[in-house]
């Protein structure tokens, strides 16, 4: 018997005339991460491969996919597929059982709840369990197509979009809890991403810029195409701390981030960034206001109604927590003043803008280190 891996697409299906778009994403991506023979079908993909294991493992962290079956294949008729059942039960332990039988293939000519019955009697004579349709230990599914599928568990998949259907957008990376976890549900929306993360050495350390090489690289495990952008910001940085009142620091600091994440370059169609409301000083919705008024480029903020709890059970589950509480200082952290304004005034802003800024902003984009192979880089931070 043929052991396969039979993927079914997630949200794609619904939206039919982008069907074949979809589909074509996440063949691309699948192909991007895993080595391996795929057939795609219009309403699922197979894959065949030594390293059923590994590649299933993989394939959890495609974005585009509902769920992830290993099956065997059999030829669609009624004795191969009783032999293929008796064949795969044999090594199970089982007391109770269900059948669920998909015929998508009408050339076979006993019907679904029909076929249930006759592999519930040929089960029930072959092995000492019982029929139990609500709370059974196992469910045979066999599906019915040109040839049969016969699983008997579904591994959950990580559903969203075929990362990349929905263009690129640029995240705002700090080594903090909450832009890896914007990053990723953006990934999961279907955006691929790069990543920008504004480095001030010697203010911040080798140490906090490996972390965030460290999280880039996590990041790009869910099947995006992640490349890291880091920007000298220490000159602006320091021009911000000399010519600017210590209240209205970060608040001008994140103008200026925001300056350079959304004009660094016309591919990008989104800025995407970690900012939760409410979280500091310069994330209550007045400050917000203020710093976004420097652009009218789409931002998208994935984590801004979510409770921290909530950022953080998302960071565990997708492996960026244990690095983000790494104790790196990031710049926005390096020099908080005692007490940052919470309704900062834009006007304010304006007038301690009264320096020459777009050269330095010119110089950090003309400056930008670009990252595309993480692991030619020191990451084994733990
Ligand atoms: P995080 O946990 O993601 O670091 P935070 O709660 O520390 O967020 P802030 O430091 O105010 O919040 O930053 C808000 C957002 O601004 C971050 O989520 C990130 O998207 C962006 N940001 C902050 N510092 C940097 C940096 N050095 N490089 C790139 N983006 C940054
Ligand atoms: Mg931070």
């Amino acid at each position: 018997m043929q052991k396969l891996i039979l993927i079914k697409y997630g949200e794609l299906t619904t939206k039919k005339g982008n069907r074949n778009l979809f589909i074509n994403k996440l063949n691309e991506n699948i192909k991007k991460v895993i080595d391996a023979k795929i057939i795609k079908k219009r309403d699922r993909m197979y894959i065949i491969t030594d390293d059923i294991d590994l590649v299933t493992k993989k394939l959890q962290k495609i974005f585009g996919l509902q769920g992830i079956v290993i099956a065997y294949q059999v030829n669609t008729n009624k004795e191969d597929i009783e032999k293929g059942i008796l064949e795969i039960l044999k090594d199970i332990n089982f007391k109770t059982f269900k059948v669920e039988t998909k015929r998508a293939n009408k050339n076979f000519e006993i019907k679904s709840m029909e076929f249930n019955n006759v592999i519930g009697s040929l089960v029930l004579k072959n092995f000492n369990s019982k029929v139990d349709v609500h709370n059974p230990d196992i469910t045979v599914h066999i599906e019915i197509r040109e040839e049969t599928y016969i699983y008997l568990n579904e591994i959950k998949g990580a559903g969203g979009y075929p990362v990349g259907i929905q263009g690129k957008g640029i995240l705002m990376l700090s080594g903090g809890i909450d832009s890896p976890v914007a990053g990723y549900l953006a990934l999961k929306r279907g955006i691929d991403i790069d990543c920008l993360y504004f480095d001030s050495p010697p203010h911040t350390s080798l140490e906090a810029k490996n972390k965030v090489i460290k999280l880039a690289s996590i990041l790009n495990e869910y099947s995006g195409n992640v490349r890291l952008l880091v920007v000298p910001f220490t000159k602006l940085q320091e021009e911000i701390y000399k010519k600017v009142p210590s209240e209205y620091n970060i608040t001008i600091l994140r103008r200026m981030m925001y300056r350079i994440a959304t004009s660094i370059n016309n591919k990008y169609q989104v800025v995407i960034n970690g900012e939760s409301i409410g979280q500091v000083a310069s994330q209550t919705l007045t400050s917000i206001k203020v710093i976004n008024s420097v652009t009218n480029f789409p931002i998208i903020r994935p984590v801004a109604c979510l409770d921290k709890l909530e950022i953080i059970d998302i960071a565990k589950k997708i492996g960026t927590y244990e690095i983000s509480i790494l104790p790196f200082e990031d710049c926005c952290t390096i020099f908080v003043p005692k007490h940052p304004v919470i309704n900062p005034k834009l006007e304010k802003c304006l007038e301690y803008e009264q320096f020459n800024y777009q050269e330095l902003i010119d110089e950090c984009i003309d400056n930008i280190e670009i990252i595309t192979n993480f692991n030619n880089h020191y990451t084994d931070l733990l």
